[in-house]
């Protein structure tokens, strides 16, 4: 049986499959395997006696994780499978917290805090304090402390470090190690936790535990990584805790691909592997089975522009098949059309499926002119990484009501419901309650129930209101345990009034609203039916739907229906991923590379990974596409194309300029695009800085960008208005 496992492995991979005896990193160019290694590693060890809680995989996303255990399932059974530890790391360590929670000082019902609720609590520290908040910007702010808790820098180092301060100082920001710090005492209060805490508070309690960290150590016998390489230093610290020991890890990453940095991650954390585990090995892999040999060289040419890298020379055996092709276009409404129109022709001449394509951007407003073009042709298409199902208000609201009733002392959950639907519990009221709960350091909810020791002034009618909201969420809090999730949560939604608010409309609105609770009552039930299945003699309750659901990306969610739909995502959202047609859109400067990432080398690098990753999605055909003016900010700009389409290998890469949809617009802009091709970005292949945006509003007297010829700035605006006419005519 384990013949079987390993003859489906080349002979490198197998040999990363076979080693058990120490730490392991893997380190491979993309599609050479590595999630297989891992996969086929887990199914080698349970087919060898580890048994499947002994293990411990981590991975990018639920939804990989859910993919691993189907395969793995299919090898060993999937009732092995499933007792696998597996998942991300804020899911797999949210469960472990929530059964240790009183260690380090909370309850096991605590709320997860989403970047929302971090933020709305940011802000409202900066109001108390009395900070001016347009220089203290609440998101700013709320990425400053995330970044200083993915370095493991908590309040009191953060107050410490000379560095830190410094850096806020220079930015007119002194203030932020007091709002860090009275946003950590305000979570404690709030017994609450943000997506850092999970990964920090994890650290802390194996760190400061040791009976702990060494029950976990026991448990899990061989912890695995995939996508290391967008590991943060926190998560390495962890990684570290649980397996220093026994040294039964294994990594596998590829530094060409490390595209988090924004979020923390640590290329270090790949290059100095071998610095954590003493007697580590390193395994290299460098056959790609994904893609032709045409895009995994042209991706190669690209990556080998990067100064820091681990050197890998990956290569396919697969045919050559087409070169990549650039397909610059007119405008972004050309853009959409040329995809959507080289798409239909692909799904006849290949004879697949809408689920065939992808069209990876790097920013999600990028998304629009595709889809009102897929709508206009008829072709499905699923965007992820949009606004999430769980985002929207009307969900929100509920889950705030569901929150409250696990957890009380949640205060962003309280301030959402606490005057909705309105009861007559205003801004002032709601302030009173805070200040006296600041005042003595407890929850908002806390005063709520004992408003007179607390000293709560508020007259008599308010204090009756309160009072009434206080004794309905109590009603709820008593029948957290003894009643299933699904029922609770129905009565809830009737009982709060929140059903009377919702049905009450009809216009179009409304209904979306009406469906989308449905859609969430109906979600629930089929969450506590599937558990109940899965075990029978397990009782879904409130606070474990949410658990499932404060965690859910919108990269897990599963489509609604199995009908194959193209895919439409962010470069980011596309990792690990694969598709027999990639397109790559919208490659110019001051989209990609990001206007944000052009002040160094190591962020202008980090787009070019971005750019690796990109390409090395695609299986069998890999189509660039840029535009030379774009609708942005409500204006119109016009651009270069991306410097980094000069890195690709010439030979490597086509370039239409004619033909297809071009031609429609060949009367006026043929000579022109040419020239523009012709004409690179001044900085191409250059790791020169290009720091400001160059944004040309359509207006007679503006200047052209440089590179662009007299004759041509002469007719851009001209022609941009008939181009926007043809594209409307032509659709
Ligand atoms: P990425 O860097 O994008 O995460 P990866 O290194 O994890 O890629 P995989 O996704 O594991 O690569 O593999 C890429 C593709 O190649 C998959 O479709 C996988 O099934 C296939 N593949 C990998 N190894 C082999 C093999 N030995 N024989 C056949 N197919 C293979
Ligand atoms: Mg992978």
């Amino acid at each position: 049986m384990t013949e079987d496992i390993l003859k489906r492995l080349n002979g490198a991979q197998r040999e990363a499959v076979l080693y058990c005896d120490g730490a392991q990193l893997v380190i491979a160019g993309a599609g050479s395997g590595k999630t297989r290694v891992l996969t086929y590693k887990i199914a080698y060890l349970l087919k060898n006696g580890l048994e499947p809680w002994n293990i411990l995989a981590l991975t990018f996303t639920n939804k990989a994780a859910r993919a691993m255990k189907e395969r793995i399932g299919q090898v060993v059974g999937e009732h092995i499978a499933r007792c696998l530890n597996m998942g991300t790391f804020h899911s797999v360590f949210s469960k472990i917290l929530r059964s240790e929670a009183t260690h380090i000082g909370y309850t096991s019902g605590f709320t997860i805090y989403d970047q929302g609720d971090s933020r709305s609590l940011v802000k409202n520290i900066i109001k108390d304090m009395k900070l001016d908040d347009k220089v203290y910007k609440p998101s700013s702010v709320a990425d400053r402390i995330s970044m200083a808790k993915n370095q493991l820098l908590l309040p009191a180092a953060y107050a410490n470090s000379a560095e830190t301060v410094m850096t806020d100082v220079q930015r007119k920001m002194p203030a932020i190690k007091d709002i860090y710090l009275r946003y950590s005492e305000r979570c404690r209060q709030a017994n609450a936790m943000d997506f850092d805490d999970l990964l920090v508070n994890t650290y802390t309690l194996f760190n400061t535990n040791e009976e702990i960290r060494l029950k976990y150590v026991d448990r899990f016998r061989y912890v695995l990584v995939d996508e290391y390489q967008d590991t943060n230093r926190v998560q390495q610290a962890i990684v570290m805790l649980l397996t220093k020991d026994n040294q039964r890890v294994c990594v596998v990453g590829d530094d060409a691909q490390s595209i988090y940095s924004f979020r923390g991650a640590n290329i270090d954390n790949i290059l100095n592997f071998t610095k954590f585990y003493d007697n580590a090995r390193l395994f290299k892999l460098e056959q790609n089975y994904r893609s032709t040999q045409n895009i995994v060289r042209a991706a190669n040419s690209l990556i080998r522009h990067n100064r820091y890298q681990i050197p890998k020379d990956v290569f396919s055996e697969k045919e050559h098949g087409e070169k990549l092709v650039l397909k610059p276009a007119y405008s972004d409404k050309e853009e959409a059309l040329i995809v959507c129109r080289d798409i239909q022709k692909i799904r006849r001449t290949d004879k697949c499926e809408y689920s065939d394509f992808a069209i990876l951007y790097r920013t999600n407003s990028q998304s629009r002119s595709f889809e009102e073009y897929m709508r206009k042709q008829n072709i499905p298409y699923r965007i992820y990484g949009g606004l999430s199902f769980y985002q929207r208000k009307e969900i929100k609201d509920v889950i705030a009501y569901f929150r409250m009733v696990v957890n009380p002392d949640d205060e962003e959950a309280l301030r959402r419901i606490i005057n909705y639907p309105a009861r007559g519990i205003g801004d002032t009221t709601l302030g009173k309650i805070a200040g006296a709960a600041n005042a003595n350091n407890v929850s908002l909810w806390e005063v709520i129930c004992r408003p007179d020791v607390y000293g709560l002034s508020i007259s008599k009618g308010t204090m009756g209101k309160l009072s009434g909201f206080r004794s309905q969420v109590s009603q709820w809090i008593e029948r957290v345990v003894a009643t299933d999730a699904y029922t609770l949560g129905r009565d809830i939604i009737k009982e709060s009034g929140i059903y009377r608010d919702i049905y009450k409309g009809q216009d179009p609105e409304d209904l979306a609203r009406q469906e989308n609770i449905d859609e969430f009552l109906g979600g629930m039930k089929d969450f506590v039916d599937t558990r109940m299945e899965e075990d029978q003699t397990a009782y879904v309750m409130l606070g474990d739907f949410l658990q499932e659901v404060s965690l859910l990306t919108d990269l897990d969610s599963d489509t609604d229906d199995n009908q194959p739909k193209v895919s439409l995502m962010t470069v980011h959202s596309a990792k690990g991923l694969e598709f027999p047609t990639v397109f790559v859109v919208g490659l110019e400067e001051n989209i990609f590379p990001s206007p944000m990432s052009c002040n160094s080398i190591r962020e202008l690098e980090e787009e070019r990974r971005l750019l690796y990753v990109a390409i090395t999605r695609a299986e069998k055909h890999c189509i660039l596409t840029c535009a030379q003016n774009r609708f942005r900010y409500g204006r119109i700009e016009y651009d270069t194309p991306s410097r980094f389409i000069n890195d690709i290998d010439r030979s490597l890469l086509n370039i239409e300029g004619q033909g297809g949809v071009s031609k429609m617009f060949n009367g006026y802009d043929g000579g022109q695009r040419k020239e523009w091709m012709q004409n690179p970005h001044p900085v191409a292949s250059q790791f020169k800085a290009d720091p400001k945006p160059r944004i040309v509003p359509v207006r007679k007297e503006s200047p052209a960008p440089e590179v662009f010829s007299e004759s041509f700035k002469r007719d851009l605006n001209a022609a941009s208005a008939r181009n926007m006419k043809r594209v409307s005519e032509v659709t």
